[in-house]
């Protein structure tokens, strides 16, 4: 299969991207009486792939209507949104700027090893400062000059984000290739899953979460979907299968994804695709998956994150 790139920042070249983006039907073997496919946002791009790409290019497409020149945004050392901005402004003709939780490690992740060669410039901040990140006036305490600059939260997670969400759901709605009675995808924020389940409104879509949150994840995406005007409520969230935590790799999980990716071919990052596939197939196992179902798991991408965690 040949890859190709996202060429353009404008909604049509997305809608032509993500069109392109195959289904894969999954070996019955592994999921006894149930109809398994996979849909490949991983491949949507080399470098700018999987449901961060859906919010990151709504509020780039924003951002050029604004004018903006500077994306400033923030993230982890292994943040698949700094990656993905990083890589985009490079490609779309934006200067960024990461703000990034802790100190300047003297040896960089390979995440944001990345995200320098595409030019993004890189300001570390403490813990504590970086706890403000959603204050009004974040940018002015780190002392950035904030001038035809678009600030995109942390992972995207704004309204133009979960719009990108509810455009790849109007896209999976006119491009699957069956009737689908269930969409699985993994969830951190709950953005994503909002978003889908607002554009999917007849399917119900299923999130598994990746790390322990108690009630959060519900409310934030029930809030959400009221804001996105897409259906009344969100299906319960798969719980118990953070595997010790956000981007915890226990060793059955590592198993897991060996055997999977061995069985399948499809490759998985351990902190969110492999805790979907590996939530959906314990609960079929457990018998909370109805047979004779057809089910759509989502390749929501984070493949570069995998050079931290697993090898
Ligand atoms: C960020 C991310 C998610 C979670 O998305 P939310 O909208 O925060 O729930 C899922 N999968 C991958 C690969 C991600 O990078």
């Amino acid at each position: 299969m040949t890859l190709r790139y996202l060429s353009s920042l404008t909604l049509s070249e997305l809608e032509r991207a993500a069109r392109a983006v195959p289904y894969e039907q999954l070996p019955e073997e592994l999921y006894p009486g149930v109809d398994v496919w996979i849909r490949r946002d991983d491949l949507l791009d080399p470098l700018i792939s999987g449901n961060k790409a859906y919010k990151l290019l709504f509020n780039l497409i924003e951002a050029r209507e604004q004018g903006a020149e500077k994306i400033i945004t923030c993230g982890g050392a292994w943040s698949n949104h700094i990656h993905a901005v990083a890589a985009a402004g490079r490609r779309f003709g934006f200067q960024t700027i990461g703000i990034i939780r802790g100190e300047r490690p003297k040896q960089l992740s390979a995440t944001l090893q990345d995200a320098e060669r595409f030019g993004m410039e890189l300001r570390f901040v403490t813990r504590d400062l970086y706890r403000q990140r959603s204050d009004k006036d974040f940018l002015n305490l780190l002392g950035l000059d904030a001038s035809s600059s678009l600030f995109i939260p942390e992972g995207g997670a704004n309204l133009a984000g979960a719009q990108g969400a509810k455009f790849l759901a109007r896209v999976i709605k006119e491009t699957a290739p069956l009737h689908f009675d269930q969409v699985w995808l993994a969830c951190g924020t709950g953005l994503t899953l909002a978003g889908v389940q607002a554009g999917l409104t007849d399917t119900p879509v299923i999130g598994v979460p990746v790390l322990k949150a108690g009630r959060s994840i519900f409310e934030h995406g029930m809030a959400w979907l009221k804001q996105l005007g897409g259906g009344s409520a969100l299906e319960p969230l798969r719980e118990g299968y953070e595997c010790g935590g956000y981007a915890r790799v226990s060793p059955e999980l590592s198993g897991f994804i060996r055997s999977f990716e061995r069985l399948t071919g499809v490759p998985l990052d351990p902190v969110y695709t492999a805790k979907l596939a590996f939530g959906f197939q314990a609960e079929l196992k457990a018998g909370r998956v109805t047979k004779g179902k057809s089910v759509l798991l989502l390749h929501s991408g984070g493949l570069q994150g995998r050079r931290g965690l697993f090898s």
